[in-house]
């Protein structure tokens, strides 16, 4: 069993769960009193919440290089950025290291492209809905369409992912917005969501809404697995 290297703590709300799909997972496979080989460094979110307020991605990028190298240096065959919005810095990460690791915009498109799906919303922080780093790998690297909610649902969407979802608040009222987001997506043609940020799944699951979701937690988790237990 290859050893699962995780970049966590941003937030750990969801770091968590990526630790607890990942033994699940391997458990559920193997059988018995399996679990996961995981290593795990876990960064003080203060500091990379206040660097991403100042839009300071040359230091969030030696931070995400500085955590890789340390899970390479221990041992850890892979690697796994438990963050959408932090995959920002994926090409200074893989220019830095040796390891493989495992894109979570590739791990979602894969399921995308299984339900063969042409339009897809995404939701996630400012980042991950405005910049290109992720819509261009899912258009250019899969052929997947995407859009983002219109500029004053998108402020909301970011909103509560920090000011709730990453503290561990999960509001009723905040569920009905990513609703009514989603709904409106979908009456424009999007034919999935892709909850692109690993603390959605906190807020909405597949049954709250008409179209298929893509939780890119339980997603980025079961590639993890894959390559873990792949010969
Ligand atoms: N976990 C988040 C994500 O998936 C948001 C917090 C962060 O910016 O790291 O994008």
């Amino acid at each position: 069993m290859k050893k699962i290297g995780l970049i966590g703590g941003m937030s750990w709300e969801s770091s968590h769960v990526y630790y607890k799909l990942i033994n699940e997972m391997v458990k559920e496979r193997l059988g018995g009193f399996h679990s996961a080989r995981i290593l795990l460094e876990s960064v003080d979110f203060s500091v990379i919440e206040g660097l991403m307020q100042k839009d300071d991605w040359p230091a969030l990028e030696k931070q995400m290089i500085s955590a890789a190298q340390n899970l390479e240096a221990g041992g850890a065959d892979m690697i796994v950025l438990c963050t959408n919005s932090m995959h920002l810095c994926a090409d200074a990460i893989t220019s830095n290291t040796a390891i493989p690791f495992i894109h979570i915009a590739d791990a979602t498109a894969d399921a995308i492209k299984t339900q063969q799906l042409q339009k897809v919303l995404l939701l996630g922080t400012r980042f991950t809905m405005s910049r290109d780093f992720y819509k261009l790998k899912l258009l250019n690297d899969h052929g997947i369409d995407v859009i983002i909610p219109d500029p004053a649902d998108a402020l909301e969407v970011d909103r509560i992912i920090f000011e709730e979802l990453v503290q561990g608040i999960v509001l009723e009222s905040s569920k009905a917005t990513y609703q009514r987001i989603i709904e409106k997506a979908a009456a424009e043609g999007a034919a999935g969501a892709v909850l692109g940020c690993t603390e959605i799944p906190m807020l909405i699951v597949a049954e709250d809404v008409s179209i298929p979701t893509f939780d890119t937690t339980y997603l980025h988790a079961k590639a993890a697995v894959d390559l873990s237990l792949s010969k």
